[in-house]
């Protein structure tokens, strides 16, 4: 499993991050890939509990010719998160607050404006900006009285085209902003709206690429911030590093059981008996 911190601040001065993104499933973790490559610095509190846990072979996220273990995915997807700088928590947030600065509600007039994240365990943790990527949960939204689609008995929180609320600060991504219900979009959508947040943060970033050495330098042109010129030495290093990194993971079966609906098996997280 990656590696996870699970000790959170409990005192009267919380921890501050650029970005909070509330759940870690395939949206949430694929925006905090972008947002720390960005160079921002990303905590992602998440349940544990993706529902993609529940698909039985993920066979159409494109790179996996003949599918991948769902929960072995999001095992890389965590991997990859934390290389890329992010920090990662469990547990479930209670409750968001808008933090004005201002003194106002209760605010300390000295806290900068942005938001104060609460957890289910009582810790605290602030943020300038959050992403929401938590599946089918808003109701730790309603503190900042974000827009809210119902939708008979499931509730999605409103977002434009590149993933802004109704609330400034606050971005959607993935189901909870009623994309199409496929890990593919759901992390096409987490890179579009981490994409905007890094955009409005006004962090120097262009398109995140990494290219052969020479590609811009041999053309007059400077590397543009967010880009990486590699020389071949570099490219060697890094495919050997993947080769080795993906041999490991799918050297033997994923250990962790199978998941379905909760209502189908006696077990909370609804994790079905092997054979
Ligand atoms: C049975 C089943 C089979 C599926 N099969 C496929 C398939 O074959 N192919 C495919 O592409 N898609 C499949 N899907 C759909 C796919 O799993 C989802 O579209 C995708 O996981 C949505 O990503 P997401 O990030 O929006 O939500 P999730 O991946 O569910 O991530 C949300 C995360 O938020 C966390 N969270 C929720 N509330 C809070 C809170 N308050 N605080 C902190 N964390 C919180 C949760 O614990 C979870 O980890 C399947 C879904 C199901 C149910």
């Amino acid at each position: 499993m990656s590696e996870r911190t699970t000790e959170r601040d409990r005192s009267d001065d919380p921890p501050h991050h650029d970005v909070l993104i509330v759940g870690g499933g395939v949206a949430g973790l694929t925006a905090a890939i972008y947002t720390a490559r960005a160079g921002l610095d990303t905590l992602v509190c998440d349940g544990d509990e993706s529902i993609l846990r529940r698909n039985a072979h993920l066979e159409n996220f494109p790179g996996f010719p003949a599918g991948v273990n769902p929960r072995l995915f999001a095992e890389m997807l965590h991997a990859q998160a934390t290389r890329s700088g992010a920090d990662l928590v469990e547990g479930r947030i209670a409750e968001l607050r808008r933090v004005d600065g201002d003194g106002s509600d209760g605010d300390r007039p000295d806290e900068p404006a942005g938001f104060l994240a609460v957890a289910d365990d009582g810790s605290r943790v602030r943020a300038d900006r959050v992403i929401a990527a938590s599946w089918a949960d808003t109701a730790y939204l309603d503190p900042v009285e974000p827009e809210i689609r119902s939708a008979g008995s499931k509730a999605f929180l409103a977002d434009d085209p590149d993933g802004h609320t109704s609330v400034e600060g606050l971005y959607a991504a993935g189901r909870l902003a009623e994309r199409y219900h496929q890990s593919v979009v759901a992390a096409g959508d987490g890179a579009r709206t981490a994409i905007t947040l890094i955009h409005d943060s006004e962090t120097p970033f262009y398109h995140d690429w990494v290219v052969p050495d020479g590609y811009f330098t041999d053309r007059g042109r400077e590397v543009p911030p967010g880009c990486e010129e590699i020389d071949a030495t570099e490219r060697a290093a890094r495919q050997a590093e993947s080769r080795a990194a993906m041999r490991e993971y799918f050297d033997a079966a994923h250990e962790q059981r199978q998941r379905t609906h909760p209502s189908l098996v006696d077990d909370e997280l609804g994790r079905v008996e092997e054979p």
